[in-house]
């Protein structure tokens, strides 16, 4: 990570599990979307929402990278 690199999208998202409420901080792939995810507390595996393209927008802290630069929408189309 640069920490002079303001225009780099944040690549951590804190993904919060819906079922145990564990918080798990995992690397996003930069230009990629992942649909599952499982926790690492209970195992479940975690799908995006309605209306979200991946875990990261549905329960991360962070949305995923495209979404981060384009501000809005899905990444995936
Ligand atoms: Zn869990």
């Amino acid at each position: 990570m640069l920490p002079t690199e303001t225009q780099a999208p944040l690549l951590t998202s804190v993904l919060t599990c819906p079922v145990c409420q564990h918080a798990q901080a995992e690397q996003m792939p930069i230009d990629a979307c992942q649909w599952f995810y499982e926790c690492t507390s209970c195992h479940t595996v975690l799908k995006p929402l309605a209306g979200d393209c991946c875990v990261y927008c549905s329960y991360g802290s962070v949305p995923c990278p495209p979404i981060q630069a384009q501000g809005f929408g899905s990444c995936c189309g």
